[in-house]
Protein backbone atom coordinates (compact mmCIF):
# COMPACT_ATOMS: atom_id res chain seq x y z
CA UNK A 1 0.00 0.00 0.00
CA UNK A 2 1.40 3.14 -1.29
CA UNK A 3 -1.08 5.65 -2.10
CA UNK A 4 1.49 8.39 -1.89
CA UNK A 5 4.40 6.78 -3.74
CA UNK A 6 6.56 6.96 -1.16
CA UNK A 7 8.45 4.04 -2.47
CA UNK A 8 10.15 7.00 -4.82
CA UNK A 9 11.59 8.46 -1.84
CA UNK A 10 13.69 5.38 -1.20
CA UNK A 11 17.30 4.26 -2.23
CA UNK A 12 17.85 1.04 -4.23
CA UNK A 13 19.40 -0.34 -1.27
CA UNK A 14 16.78 0.53 0.97
CA UNK A 15 13.94 -0.97 -1.04
CA UNK A 16 16.33 -4.09 -1.76
CA UNK A 17 16.42 -4.28 1.94
CA UNK A 18 12.60 -3.96 2.16
CA UNK A 19 11.94 -6.80 -0.58
CA UNK A 20 13.96 -9.50 0.97
CA UNK A 21 12.26 -8.80 4.11
CA UNK A 22 9.06 -9.14 2.51
CA UNK A 23 10.10 -12.41 0.73
CA UNK A 24 11.16 -13.78 3.95
CA UNK A 25 7.67 -12.85 5.45
CA UNK A 26 5.39 -14.10 2.72
CA UNK A 27 7.37 -17.70 2.83
CA UNK A 28 8.37 -18.44 6.27
CA UNK A 29 6.05 -16.52 8.37
CA UNK A 30 2.52 -15.56 7.07
CA UNK A 31 1.92 -19.53 6.28
CA UNK A 32 3.02 -20.53 9.86
CA UNK A 33 2.13 -17.51 12.71
CA UNK A 34 -1.85 -18.28 12.79
CA UNK A 35 -0.85 -21.69 13.89
CA UNK A 36 1.95 -20.56 16.37
CA UNK A 37 0.18 -17.62 18.09
CA UNK A 38 -3.27 -20.12 18.34
CA UNK A 39 -0.82 -22.79 20.26
CA UNK A 40 0.71 -19.62 22.01
CA UNK A 41 4.19 -20.94 20.79
CA UNK A 42 7.12 -19.15 19.36
CA UNK A 43 8.34 -19.94 15.93
CA UNK A 44 10.89 -22.77 16.32
CA UNK A 45 14.10 -21.20 15.31
CA UNK A 46 13.02 -17.78 14.53
CA UNK A 47 15.74 -16.12 16.23
CA UNK A 48 18.25 -18.03 13.61
CA UNK A 49 16.26 -17.13 11.02
CA UNK A 50 16.35 -13.67 11.96
CA UNK A 51 19.78 -13.52 12.15
CA UNK A 52 20.65 -15.25 8.64
CA UNK A 53 18.45 -12.37 6.86
CA UNK A 54 20.35 -9.68 9.22
CA UNK A 55 17.29 -7.96 10.92
CA UNK A 56 19.29 -8.63 14.12
CA UNK A 57 21.15 -5.13 14.78
CA UNK A 58 21.04 -4.26 11.11
CA UNK A 59 22.58 -0.61 12.07
CA UNK A 60 25.31 -2.23 14.05
CA UNK A 61 28.59 -1.76 12.08
CA UNK A 62 30.12 -5.28 10.27
CA UNK A 63 32.94 -5.41 12.64
CA UNK A 64 30.42 -6.60 15.35
CA UNK A 65 28.67 -8.79 12.85
CA UNK A 66 25.98 -6.04 11.95
CA UNK A 67 25.19 -5.39 8.44
CA UNK A 68 25.82 -1.28 8.88
CA UNK A 69 22.58 -0.41 7.45
CA UNK A 70 20.76 2.92 8.03
CA UNK A 71 17.89 3.85 10.29
CA UNK A 72 15.46 3.90 7.39
CA UNK A 73 16.49 0.33 6.23
CA UNK A 74 15.87 -0.49 9.81
CA UNK A 75 12.83 1.18 9.85
CA UNK A 76 11.55 -0.92 6.73
CA UNK A 77 12.76 -4.31 8.20
CA UNK A 78 10.62 -3.23 11.41
CA UNK A 79 7.52 -2.67 9.02
CA UNK A 80 7.81 -6.04 7.13
CA UNK A 81 8.34 -8.06 10.09
CA UNK A 82 4.80 -6.14 11.73
CA UNK A 83 3.05 -7.54 8.43
CA UNK A 84 3.72 -10.96 9.67
CA UNK A 85 3.43 -10.48 13.43
CA UNK A 86 3.58 -7.74 16.00
CA UNK A 87 5.59 -10.98 17.86
CA UNK A 88 8.09 -11.53 15.20
CA UNK A 89 8.70 -7.61 15.03
CA UNK A 90 9.24 -7.36 18.83
CA UNK A 91 11.58 -10.15 18.84
CA UNK A 92 13.71 -8.30 16.61
CA UNK A 93 13.00 -4.58 18.04
CA UNK A 94 14.50 -6.47 21.66
CA UNK A 95 17.53 -8.07 20.03
CA UNK A 96 18.24 -5.15 17.96
CA UNK A 97 17.22 -2.16 19.93
CA UNK A 98 17.51 -2.93 23.44
CA UNK A 99 20.26 -5.73 23.57
CA UNK A 100 22.50 -5.05 20.65
CA UNK A 101 22.07 -0.89 20.74
CA UNK A 102 23.12 -0.56 24.83
CA UNK A 103 25.83 -3.58 24.51
CA UNK A 104 27.01 -1.63 21.29
CA UNK A 105 26.73 2.16 22.92
CA UNK A 106 28.00 1.63 26.02
CA UNK A 107 29.87 -1.87 26.32
CA UNK A 108 33.79 -1.76 26.09
CA UNK A 109 35.45 -4.02 23.17
CA UNK A 110 35.67 -6.82 24.99
CA UNK A 111 31.63 -7.23 25.95
CA UNK A 112 31.17 -6.07 22.03
CA UNK A 113 33.39 -8.63 20.68
CA UNK A 114 31.65 -11.03 22.62
CA UNK A 115 28.27 -10.64 23.03
CA UNK A 116 27.40 -8.78 19.20
CA UNK A 117 28.32 -11.31 16.70
CA UNK A 118 26.55 -14.10 18.07
CA UNK A 119 23.50 -11.58 18.90
CA UNK A 120 23.49 -10.46 15.72
CA UNK A 121 23.63 -14.65 14.18
CA UNK A 122 20.31 -15.18 16.27
CA UNK A 123 23.06 -17.91 18.00
CA UNK A 124 22.22 -15.84 21.88
CA UNK A 125 18.65 -14.50 22.25
CA UNK A 126 18.64 -11.52 24.48
CA UNK A 127 15.99 -9.91 26.79
CA UNK A 128 15.63 -6.60 27.92
CA UNK A 129 15.07 -6.16 31.70
CA UNK A 130 13.72 -2.35 32.84
CA UNK A 131 9.97 -2.73 33.99
CA UNK A 132 9.38 -4.00 37.56
CA UNK A 133 6.24 -5.16 39.12
CA UNK A 134 5.86 -2.04 41.13
CA UNK A 135 7.57 0.17 38.19
CA UNK A 136 6.07 0.42 34.39
CA UNK A 137 5.46 3.62 33.44
CA UNK A 138 7.89 4.99 36.30
CA UNK A 139 10.95 2.88 35.94
CA UNK A 140 12.98 5.27 37.32
CA UNK A 141 11.57 4.59 40.62
CA UNK A 142 13.22 0.87 39.73
CA UNK A 143 14.11 -1.03 42.78
CA UNK A 144 16.33 -3.80 41.46
CA UNK A 145 19.61 -3.09 43.61
CA UNK A 146 22.72 -4.05 42.87
CA UNK A 147 25.70 -4.08 45.90
CA UNK A 148 29.46 -4.18 45.46
CA UNK A 149 30.75 -7.45 46.48
CA UNK A 150 34.90 -8.58 45.63
CA UNK A 151 35.49 -7.58 42.34
CA UNK A 152 31.85 -7.51 40.91
CA UNK A 153 28.33 -6.82 42.04
CA UNK A 154 25.26 -9.21 43.89
CA UNK A 155 21.91 -8.40 41.60
CA UNK A 156 18.98 -8.30 43.67
CA UNK A 157 14.97 -7.91 42.82
CA UNK A 158 12.99 -8.81 40.13
CA UNK A 159 11.51 -7.65 36.18
CA UNK A 160 8.41 -8.11 34.50
CA UNK A 161 6.61 -8.38 31.33
CA UNK A 162 10.15 -9.03 29.75
CA UNK A 163 10.21 -10.11 26.25
CA UNK A 164 11.83 -13.13 25.30
CA UNK A 165 13.04 -13.58 29.34
CA UNK A 166 11.89 -17.29 29.56
CA UNK A 167 13.75 -18.10 26.22
CA UNK A 168 16.99 -15.58 26.63
CA UNK A 169 20.55 -16.45 26.86
CA UNK A 170 21.48 -13.12 28.30
CA UNK A 171 19.72 -10.17 29.27
CA UNK A 172 20.65 -6.41 29.71
CA UNK A 173 19.22 -5.49 33.11
CA UNK A 174 19.12 -1.87 34.38
CA UNK A 175 19.66 -1.56 38.66
CA UNK A 176 20.41 1.20 40.94
CA UNK A 177 23.69 0.79 42.66
CA UNK A 178 24.74 2.50 46.34
CA UNK A 179 25.33 5.43 44.98
CA UNK A 180 21.62 5.54 43.70
CA UNK A 181 23.09 5.69 40.00
CA UNK A 182 21.58 3.51 37.32
CA UNK A 183 23.64 0.67 35.51
CA UNK A 184 23.35 -1.91 33.36
CA UNK A 185 24.47 -5.22 33.62
CA UNK A 186 25.03 -8.60 31.54
CA UNK A 187 23.09 -11.44 33.45
CA UNK A 188 24.49 -14.73 31.77
CA UNK A 189 21.82 -17.75 31.74
CA UNK A 190 23.54 -20.14 34.18
CA UNK A 191 23.78 -17.57 37.09
CA UNK A 192 23.00 -18.52 40.59
CA UNK A 193 20.30 -16.89 41.33
CA UNK A 194 18.91 -16.25 38.10
CA UNK A 195 15.35 -17.61 37.17
CA UNK A 196 13.06 -16.94 34.19
CA UNK A 197 9.72 -17.66 35.20
CA UNK A 198 7.27 -17.72 31.95
CA UNK A 199 4.00 -15.04 31.73
CA UNK A 200 1.30 -17.90 30.92
CA UNK A 201 -2.38 -17.37 29.46
CA UNK A 202 -1.78 -14.13 27.31
CA UNK A 203 -4.38 -13.23 24.61
CA UNK A 204 -1.80 -10.92 22.84
CA UNK A 205 1.35 -11.42 21.33
CA UNK A 206 0.95 -15.39 21.61
CA UNK A 207 3.75 -16.24 19.24
CA UNK A 208 6.08 -14.17 21.44
CA UNK A 209 7.11 -15.49 24.68
CA UNK A 210 6.69 -12.94 27.98
CA UNK A 211 8.38 -13.33 31.41
CA UNK A 212 10.22 -12.34 34.59
CA UNK A 213 13.76 -12.10 35.36
CA UNK A 214 14.58 -12.51 38.80
CA UNK A 215 17.77 -12.00 40.76
CA UNK A 216 18.46 -13.81 43.89
CA UNK A 217 21.58 -12.16 45.06
CA UNK A 218 22.96 -13.04 41.59
CA UNK A 219 27.05 -12.59 41.52
CA UNK A 220 27.98 -10.12 38.26
CA UNK A 221 31.02 -10.18 37.50
CA UNK A 222 32.70 -6.37 36.79
CA UNK A 223 33.31 -7.72 33.11
CA UNK A 224 29.85 -7.44 33.10
CA UNK A 225 28.77 -4.26 33.93
CA UNK A 226 28.48 -1.76 30.86
CA UNK A 227 30.93 0.74 32.02
CA UNK A 228 30.10 3.39 30.06
CA UNK A 229 26.56 4.51 31.45
CA UNK A 230 25.27 5.00 34.71
CA UNK A 231 21.95 7.01 34.74
CA UNK A 232 18.49 6.48 33.26
CA UNK A 233 20.06 7.88 29.70
CA UNK A 234 21.05 4.33 29.27
CA UNK A 235 17.87 2.45 29.19
CA UNK A 236 15.98 5.56 27.74
CA UNK A 237 18.25 5.66 24.48
CA UNK A 238 18.06 1.62 24.38
CA UNK A 239 13.73 2.73 24.12
CA UNK A 240 14.29 5.87 21.98
CA UNK A 241 16.08 3.39 19.36
CA UNK A 242 13.20 0.70 19.78
CA UNK A 243 10.38 3.41 19.74
CA UNK A 244 11.63 4.80 16.22
CA UNK A 245 11.04 0.72 15.00
CA UNK A 246 7.82 0.53 16.29
CA UNK A 247 6.16 3.62 14.32
CA UNK A 248 7.41 1.46 11.33
CA UNK A 249 6.24 -2.11 12.62
CA UNK A 250 2.85 -1.08 13.12
CA UNK A 251 2.64 0.74 10.03
CA UNK A 252 3.37 -3.05 8.75
CA UNK A 253 0.17 -4.16 10.99
CA UNK A 254 -2.15 -1.96 9.71
CA UNK A 255 -1.54 -2.60 5.93
CA UNK A 256 -1.67 -6.14 6.38
CA UNK A 257 -4.91 -5.56 7.62
CA UNK A 258 -6.27 -3.33 5.24
CA UNK A 259 -5.15 -4.92 2.68
CA UNK A 260 -7.20 -8.08 3.84
CA UNK A 261 -9.90 -5.94 4.78
CA UNK A 262 -10.27 -4.43 0.71
CA UNK A 263 -10.16 -7.97 -0.70
CA UNK A 264 -12.61 -8.83 1.33
CA UNK A 265 -15.00 -6.26 0.77
CA UNK A 266 -14.57 -6.64 -2.83
CA UNK A 267 -15.56 -10.14 -2.62
CA UNK A 268 -18.00 -10.48 -0.14
CA UNK A 269 -21.02 -9.92 -1.71
CA UNK A 270 -24.78 -8.65 0.30
CA UNK A 271 -27.78 -7.50 -0.86
CA UNK A 272 -26.58 -8.53 -4.12
CA UNK A 273 -23.79 -6.28 -4.54
CA UNK A 274 -20.17 -6.43 -2.99
CA UNK A 275 -20.23 -5.03 0.34
CA UNK A 276 -16.83 -2.38 -0.95
CA UNK A 277 -20.39 -0.71 -2.94
CA UNK A 278 -21.62 -0.01 0.33
CA UNK A 279 -20.45 3.77 1.47
CA UNK A 280 -20.88 2.99 5.13
CA UNK A 281 -17.57 0.18 3.80
CA UNK A 282 -16.17 2.74 1.50
CA UNK A 283 -15.64 5.45 4.30
CA UNK A 284 -14.04 2.58 6.97
CA UNK A 285 -11.28 1.96 3.89
CA UNK A 286 -10.53 5.63 2.36
CA UNK A 287 -10.21 6.38 6.14
CA UNK A 288 -7.99 3.44 6.76
CA UNK A 289 -5.46 4.31 3.47
CA UNK A 290 -5.76 7.95 4.57
CA UNK A 291 -4.22 7.62 8.19
CA UNK A 292 -1.77 4.46 6.68
CA UNK A 293 -0.43 7.04 4.51
CA UNK A 294 0.17 10.07 7.25
CA UNK A 295 1.58 7.29 9.28
CA UNK A 296 3.81 6.33 6.47
CA UNK A 297 4.90 9.99 5.91
CA UNK A 298 5.56 10.41 9.65
CA UNK A 299 7.82 7.36 9.53
CA UNK A 300 9.48 8.44 6.92
CA UNK A 301 10.50 11.63 7.73
CA UNK A 302 11.42 10.72 10.95
CA UNK A 303 13.76 8.07 9.54
CA UNK A 304 15.55 11.20 7.92
CA UNK A 305 15.92 13.29 11.00
CA UNK A 306 17.39 9.62 12.73
CA UNK A 307 19.74 8.64 9.91
CA UNK A 308 20.85 12.86 10.43
CA UNK A 309 21.10 11.82 14.26
CA UNK A 310 18.66 14.60 14.67
CA UNK A 311 15.41 12.69 15.66
CA UNK A 312 14.31 14.17 19.47
CA UNK A 313 12.82 11.49 21.83
CA UNK A 314 9.55 13.37 21.76
CA UNK A 315 9.50 13.26 18.13
CA UNK A 316 10.07 9.35 18.39
CA UNK A 317 7.10 9.52 21.08
CA UNK A 318 4.65 11.14 18.68
CA UNK A 319 5.37 8.94 15.86
CA UNK A 320 5.07 5.71 17.68
CA UNK A 321 2.03 6.98 19.44
CA UNK A 322 0.37 7.74 16.44
CA UNK A 323 0.93 5.12 14.35
CA UNK A 324 0.24 2.37 16.92
CA UNK A 325 -2.98 3.65 17.72
CA UNK A 326 -3.93 4.23 13.69
CA UNK A 327 -3.16 0.68 13.48
CA UNK A 328 -5.27 -0.59 16.24
CA UNK A 329 -7.74 1.80 14.96
CA UNK A 330 -7.60 -0.04 11.28
CA UNK A 331 -7.37 -3.14 12.44
CA UNK A 332 -10.95 -2.64 14.70
CA UNK A 333 -12.52 -1.34 11.59
CA UNK A 334 -11.29 -4.16 9.30
CA UNK A 335 -12.16 -6.44 11.73
CA UNK A 336 -15.77 -5.08 11.41
CA UNK A 337 -15.94 -5.31 7.32
CA UNK A 338 -15.24 -9.27 7.83
CA UNK A 339 -18.06 -9.66 9.55
CA UNK A 340 -18.01 -13.03 11.74
CA UNK A 341 -14.98 -13.61 9.53
CA UNK A 342 -12.86 -11.35 10.91
CA UNK A 343 -12.81 -13.29 14.76
CA UNK A 344 -11.27 -16.46 13.03
CA UNK A 345 -7.56 -17.19 12.34
CA UNK A 346 -7.93 -17.72 8.56
CA UNK A 347 -7.56 -14.20 8.50
CA UNK A 348 -4.58 -11.92 10.29
CA UNK A 349 -6.99 -9.65 10.99
CA UNK A 350 -7.86 -10.42 14.48
CA UNK A 351 -3.99 -11.97 15.64
CA UNK A 352 -2.96 -8.40 14.60
CA UNK A 353 -6.05 -6.35 17.03
CA UNK A 354 -5.17 -8.46 19.77
CA UNK A 355 -1.10 -7.80 19.69
CA UNK A 356 -1.57 -4.03 18.79
CA UNK A 357 -3.16 -3.98 22.23
CA UNK A 358 0.22 -4.92 24.00
CA UNK A 359 2.32 -2.51 21.23
CA UNK A 360 0.30 0.41 22.68
CA UNK A 361 0.83 -0.26 26.01
CA UNK A 362 4.89 -1.06 25.82
CA UNK A 363 7.61 0.95 25.05
CA UNK A 364 5.63 3.93 26.71
CA UNK A 365 1.84 3.66 26.75
CA UNK A 366 -0.13 5.80 24.60
CA UNK A 367 -1.10 8.23 27.36
CA UNK A 368 2.73 8.80 28.75
CA UNK A 369 3.58 9.43 24.95
CA UNK A 370 1.13 12.07 25.17
CA UNK A 371 2.63 13.41 28.14
CA UNK A 372 5.78 13.21 26.41
CA UNK A 373 4.26 15.88 23.59
CA UNK A 374 2.80 17.84 26.24
CA UNK A 375 5.44 18.49 28.55
CA UNK A 376 8.06 19.06 25.16
CA UNK A 377 5.47 21.58 23.95
CA UNK A 378 4.56 23.89 27.07
CA UNK A 379 7.51 22.99 29.22
CA UNK A 380 5.86 21.78 31.86
CA UNK A 381 6.10 18.18 33.28
CA UNK A 382 2.49 16.84 33.96
CA UNK A 383 3.47 13.34 34.76
C1 LIG B 1 3.77 -8.19 25.92
C2 LIG B 1 4.63 -7.22 26.66
C3 LIG B 1 6.01 -7.26 26.50
C4 LIG B 1 6.83 -6.37 27.22
N1 LIG B 1 8.20 -6.46 27.08
C5 LIG B 1 9.00 -5.74 27.91
C6 LIG B 1 10.42 -5.91 27.89
O1 LIG B 1 10.95 -6.69 27.07
N2 LIG B 1 11.17 -5.22 28.78
C7 LIG B 1 10.63 -4.34 29.69
O2 LIG B 1 11.37 -3.77 30.47
N3 LIG B 1 9.27 -4.14 29.72
C8 LIG B 1 8.46 -4.82 28.86
N4 LIG B 1 7.08 -4.64 28.90
C9 LIG B 1 6.51 -3.77 29.92
C10 LIG B 1 5.95 -2.47 29.39
O3 LIG B 1 6.96 -1.62 28.96
C11 LIG B 1 5.05 -1.87 30.49
O4 LIG B 1 3.90 -2.66 30.54
C12 LIG B 1 4.71 -0.41 30.24
O5 LIG B 1 5.82 0.42 30.43
C13 LIG B 1 3.57 0.09 31.15
O6 LIG B 1 3.81 -0.24 32.47
P1 LIG B 1 2.65 -0.96 33.33
O7 LIG B 1 2.12 -2.11 32.52
O8 LIG B 1 3.23 -1.25 34.66
O9 LIG B 1 1.49 0.10 33.43
P2 LIG B 1 1.38 1.31 34.48
O10 LIG B 1 2.61 2.12 34.46
O11 LIG B 1 0.91 0.77 35.79
O12 LIG B 1 0.21 2.16 33.82
C14 LIG B 1 -1.18 1.78 33.94
C15 LIG B 1 -2.00 2.88 33.29
O13 LIG B 1 -1.78 4.12 33.98
C16 LIG B 1 -1.38 5.12 33.04
N5 LIG B 1 -0.45 6.05 33.67
C17 LIG B 1 0.72 5.77 34.31
N6 LIG B 1 1.32 6.89 34.72
C18 LIG B 1 0.54 7.91 34.34
C19 LIG B 1 0.61 9.34 34.46
N7 LIG B 1 1.66 9.96 35.05
N8 LIG B 1 -0.38 10.07 33.95
C20 LIG B 1 -1.43 9.50 33.32
N9 LIG B 1 -1.57 8.17 33.19
C21 LIG B 1 -0.59 7.39 33.67
C22 LIG B 1 -0.76 4.37 31.88
O14 LIG B 1 -0.81 5.12 30.68
C23 LIG B 1 -1.63 3.11 31.83
O15 LIG B 1 -2.78 3.37 31.08
C24 LIG B 1 6.25 -5.45 28.13
C25 LIG B 1 4.85 -5.40 28.24
C26 LIG B 1 4.03 -6.26 27.53
C27 LIG B 1 2.56 -6.18 27.67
Amino acid sequence: MDYYQIEELLSPEQLLVRDAIREFVKSEIVPVIDQYAQEHKEIPGLMKKLGAIGALGPFIPEEYGGVGLDYMSYGLIMQELEFGDSAIRSAASVQSSLVMFPIYKFGSEEQKHRFLPRLASGDLIGAFGLTEPNHGSDPASMETKLVKDGDGYRLSGSKMWITNAPICDIAVVWARDEDKKIRGVIVERGFEGFSTPETLNKWSLRASKTGELVFDQVFIPQENVLPEVSSMKGPLSCLNSARYGISWGAIGAAVDCYETALKYAKERKQFGKPIASFQLQQKKLAEMVTEISKAQLLSWRLGQLKNEDRATPAQISMAKRNNVNMALQVAREARQILGAMGIVGDYPIMRHMMNLESVITYEGTHDVHLLITGNDITGINAF
